[in-house]
């Protein structure tokens, strides 16, 4: 009854952290930590509404970076969200958001897809809007049928308007999250489509800079996968953590809390949390 990673609506997730909150209490959640890309927008708004709740609130954040030419997510967990070193790589992120944003949307402009930033932020409600706006602007606008089209044909890797980022290092990632009191977490671990070798150098490289943890759950998957990566947590002496990765009803097809279990021989990150 732990979900360590979900998203609000001041990233790409569709309801509000208090919504969160609500869904989280139905499900009987013992720990919930909220992990928006690249902000801590949402934090106070679920403490709050959690305050005479038993429901647990994690402050955390996913950090986007660039590793070799990938895109890796990190997650923070426990972070002090008002840290200044935590806030300064925030307002870096949003910046590149923001350009890499307006790029992606020039990129959609030759395909006869008119102000696509500004109808991604009306999606969104904010302007940090990430590649699932634009993927929804593609299926409002008629353009592809569903999301998983909007990225193969145009929004991923490779594709027409796919835009390299100069996100974060994972140095710089890490280490605001260390320096922010957090403990760093690679998030599902199996999606950034690297071969093992790449996967292990990876590992090593977030142990370098400070990282403590890894995914063992993320969203849906399969026992196989989960095995595996309890497997590399315990050989790199990493502890594991779990989330639903939840963005909303009809986004997401697994709800909040309802991942599967973590395998009993891996080290739970929350072993030596205080709650
Ligand atoms: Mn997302
Ligand atoms: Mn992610
Ligand atoms: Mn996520």
């Amino acid at each position: 009854m732990i979900d360590l990673h979900c998203h609000s609506h001041f990233s790409d997730g569709l309801l509000s952290p208090v919504a969160l909150f609500n869904k989280a209490a139905d499900a009987q959640l013992q720990i919930l930590a909220l992990t928006d890309h690249d902000t801590v927008a949402g934090l106070a708004l679920l403490t709050e509404a959690a305050r005479h709740s038993k429901l647990k609130i994690i402050n955390g954040i996913e950090l986007s970076v660039r590793w070799k030419k990938n895109d890796v997510h990190i997650i923070g967990l426990n972070i002090d969200h008002e840290d200044a070193g935590l806030k300064g790589l925030i307002a870096q992120q949003t910046e590149s958001r923001v350009l890499r944003a307006k790029q992606i949307a020039d990129c959609l402009t030759p395909f006869g897809l008119e102000n696509a930033y500004q109808k991604a932020c009306e999606i969104a409600g904010h302007d940090r809007v990430g590649r699932p706006h634009f993927a929804q602007v593609l299926i409002t606008e008629g353009l592809v049928r569903d999301a998983k089209t909007a990225f193969k044909r145009y929004l991923g890797r490779g594709k027409p308007a796919y835009v390299p980022t100069p996100w974060l290092s994972i140095d710089e990632a890490v280490e605001g999250i260390v320096h922010a009191g957090g403990q760093a977490v690679i998030a599902h671990p199996l999606k950034y489509s690297l071969t093992r070798s790449k996967l292990h150098e990876l590992i090593n490289a977030f142990i370098d800079a400070g990282g403590v943890g890894m995914e063992v759950v993320s969203g849906e998957t399969t026992v196989t996968d989960v095995n595996e990566m309890a497997g590399l947590c315990m050989r790199y002496g990493l502890l594991a953590s779990t989330g639903s990765d939840y963005h909303g009803d009809g986004i997401s097809r697994i709800a909040l809390g309802k991942q599967r279990q973590l395998p009993l021989n891996c080290t739970p990150i929350w072993h030596q949390w205080t709650i």
